[in-house]
């Protein structure tokens, strides 16, 4: 094959303390040349959408290299090879990994994993992915559930949110989530298991947790931060854990302006009375724990005891429209563009 010409998404402009913007996003064509040794070029078959990115975009995240306005636009993806310099893949083979919002991309081989066999790409993004893995290491590791505990979550009924009630439930947990809107709810509750769901668009979340944990909230699972997070601070059982795993109420603010961001929640000095802990985490930070969490994953996909959602816009064309839904609750299940046939 010779070296396509790649539609690409490049970083136009910061969207620092505001929400994403088509112009935020330009569409380039760029000619590839060859993969070197160790190198391979891969089609883009899907792309995968996380909240973070935005973060990335502004470089408030000290975790990554910084982006640059003029780079493509980083994201995970998954596609086919169909050129290697690389013993480790050849012409055919599905892999995963950082392929940015690029049709074509070349990889140094040691970036990319194999799609396993007998895996669908969407499960391989989500649920066996970065999403999965998040949800199993955080609550493990941090939140330590232990059977009869009662477990409340924010951003219940998005990809990371999801996995981690369906876990809570296989441990022994109550578990509850919080969601927006009925239909979220309702898939919580009547498909996943959830013991009970709060619809923070329609209710009121400190007195539905009062009613629904009368006993405390034991682990606190929180994407959301904000009065989510204060509300349920307010509620927590002794030695309860709160697991600090995503903010998305504050993304659209500029973190370095001090008018922009909303005070801490005043609800954090129950955290003296209870003993309880609140604990941030990174999905990398238990990354030699990576092979059992892909291990449990796997099986419990495969035995069915963990269900999953996925939400896939088509068209290369839409991946900033893609990026943007996360921040609208308009994504139900884990975002994901198709861009190419499997
Ligand atoms: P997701 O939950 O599938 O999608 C985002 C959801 O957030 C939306 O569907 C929406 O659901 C909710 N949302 C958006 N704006 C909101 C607001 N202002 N208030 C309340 N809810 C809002 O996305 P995900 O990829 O699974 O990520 C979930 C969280 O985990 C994010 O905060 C992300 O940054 C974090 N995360 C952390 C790590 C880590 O290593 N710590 C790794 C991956 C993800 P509703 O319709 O219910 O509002």
């Amino acid at each position: 094959m010779t070296p396509p010409v790649s539609r690409q998404w490049i970083v136009a402009e910061r969207p620092t303390g505001r929400a994403l913007r088509d112009e935020d996003f330009r569409l380039q064509m760029t000619p590839l040349g060859r993969p070197r040794a160790g190198q391979v070029l891969v089609q883009t078959l899907y792309l995968s959408f996380d909240p973070a990115q935005k973060s990335w975009m502004e470089n408030v995240a000290g975790y990554r290299a910084p982006t640059q306005v003029g780079d493509i636009m980083p994201g995970s993806g998954a596609g086919r090879v169909v050129l290697s310099e690389s013993p480790d893949f050849a012409v055919g083979d599905l892999v995963a990994g950082p392929l940015g919002w690029s049709e074509y991309a070349i990889l140094a081989a040691a970036d990319l994993a194999k799609v396993p066999d007998g895996v669908t790409i969407p499960a391989a993004l989500s649920v066996l992915g970065t999403t999965g893995k998040t949800a199993f290491l955080g609550l493990t590791h941090v939140g330590k559930p232990r059977a009869g505990d009662t477990l409340v979550i924010s951003g219940a009924a998005g990809a990371t949110g999801s996995v981690v009630g369906q876990i809570g439930k296989i441990t022994g947990c109550r578990v509850i989530g919080i969601a927006g809107g009925p239909e979220k709810c309702a898939w919580l509750t009547d498909e996943l298991g959830f013991d009970a769901a709060i619809d923070y668009k329609a209710e009121k979340v400190r007195s539905r947790l009062r009613e629904l944990c009368p006993g405390g909230i034991d682990v606190f699972w929180d994407n959301v931060g904000g009065e989510i997070l204060n509300d349920a601070l307010a509620r927590l059982a002794v030695g309860a854990r709160v697991v600090i795993c995503g903010g998305i109420s504050r993304y659209n603010f500029d973190a370095r302006d001090p008018s922009q961001m909303p005070p801490g929640p005043r609800n954090y000095f129950n955290v003296v009375f209870t003993g309880a802990t609140i604990q941030g985490f990174l999905m990398n930070h238990f990354e030699a724990d990576y092979p059992i969490a892909e291990a449990r994953l796997l099986a419990w996909v495969r035995s069915g005891a963990i269900r999953f959602k996925e939400d896939v816009l088509t068209g290369f064309e839409n991946a900033p429209r893609a990026l943007m839904r996360l921040f609208e609750g308009g994504n139900f299940g884990k975002q994901l563009l198709k861009v190419g046939e499997v």
